[in-house]
């Protein structure tokens, strides 16, 4: 069960509210949120599997404030200690904030990385829905209007790199100056690490194609169903480690490749070798990159209405990008 009093402030977040915290094991993220995203959780989970499927798996809500009932054994919720509701309140001090007590549990799409380089791409030209304050609206088509969000119908949100010394950090000011003709650049610097020499670039190819294969099979999934989702985004994480990054890449072929020409392993080795897939068999080896839609504070399934050419649009223009990259590799 969650202990409150061991959740810490998350520091993976591309983009984003500030407030969002993580469990002390560092798998799961909690976020807090409005009804309507925990809402679309539910009925996705209940109603679209395969949508789901592209989401970070859903553990469950957490009251932050007042008792309240969790649907998941795993999930506790947070007594009303005064001391708790305190230390809560002072982590979740800084910076805007949702005004919430309710929070979504969610897997940490960041963890099992060494490093963990994360890009944010908002999705939409129109990013609310439908009883936004007339003011709100025309501030964030302001917004899309002067950024690719208008024209591409995404933009980058914010992103986060492994420099190999330090991360970099690219805040949402950074994203809004890109326009169609060079936000390529924009993908140019996240994905940079795989451009270097240390990365074979057939294998950069593949990883690259691999996460492309992911938005379009997001994208497949949205055409043939009914849905709005106003300023969500695709999240794009992959190993910034460039030393496990490499050997992640290698892995599955060095198993495959049967020893020649050398001694036979001894006892110990074997046992080691055993213990390591025993352990890969349990928890499965660390992820090499992950692809997930997040942020449904304003995401409805809308049956009779279409499909949600507003977003359809945005992962077209998102599968071009990742085409041009995958183009300069090879
Ligand atoms: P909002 O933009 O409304 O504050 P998001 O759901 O977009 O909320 O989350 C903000 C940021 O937190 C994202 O840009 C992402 O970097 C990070 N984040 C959100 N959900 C997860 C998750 N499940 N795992 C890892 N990081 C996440
Ligand atoms: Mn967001």
């Amino acid at each position: 069960s969650l202990d409150p009093s061991t959740l810490k402030s998350f520091s993976n977040a591309a983009a984003g509210h500030d407030g969002v915290l993580a469990d002390e094991s560092g798998e799961m993220v909690i976020k807090p949120c409005v009804q309507a995203e925990i809402d679309f959780y539910q009925t996705t989970q209940a109603e679209h599997p395969e949508f789901a499927e592209l989401m970070p798996t859903f553990m469950g809500t957490l009251s932050l404030g007042a008792p309240a009932s969790v649907p998941d054994a795993q999930v506790a919720q947070i007594a009303g200690d005064a001391a708790t509701e305190q230390e809560l309140a002072e982590k979740r001090l800084h910076g805007a904030k949702i005004a919430t007590e309710t929070a979504i549990v969610l897997e940490n799409l960041t963890s099992g990385f060494k490093k963990a380089n994360v890009l944010d791409l908002k999705l939409g030209s129109r990013l609310y829905a439908d009883g936004t304050s007339e003011e709100k609206a025309a501030r964030l088509d302001k917004v899309a209007s002067e950024t690719t969000s208008g024209s591409l119908n995404f933009r980058i949100a914010g992103m986060v790199v492994w420099n190999g010394q330090d991360f970099d950090t690219y805040d949402k000011f950074y994203g809004r100056k890109f326009s169609a003709e060079n936000v390529n650049n924009g993908f140019e610097t996240y994905f940079a690490p795989l451009f270097t020499p240390g990365v074979e670039a057939e294998k950069a190819a593949e990883l690259l194609e691999t996460i492309l294969a992911e938005i379009t099979k997001a994208r497949h999934i949205l055409e043939r169903t009914e849905s709005r989702m106003y300023s969500a985004s695709v999240l794009i994480v992959y190993e910034g480690d460039g030393e496990t990054l490499g050997s992640l890449m290698r892995g599955q072929e060095d198993k495959k490749t049967p020893r020649v020409d050398e001694r036979a392993p001894t006892t110990r080795e074997l046992k080691e070798s055993e213990a390591e897939e025993e352990e890969e068999e349990e928890e499965g080896p660390p992820p090499t990159f992950k692809v997930k839609m997040i942020d449904f504070a304003h995401a409805k399934w809308a049956p009779g209405e279409g499909k949600d050419e507003n977003v359809i649009k945005g992962l077209k223009n998102i599968e071009k990008q990742m085409d041009a990259l995958i183009a300069k590799l090879g």
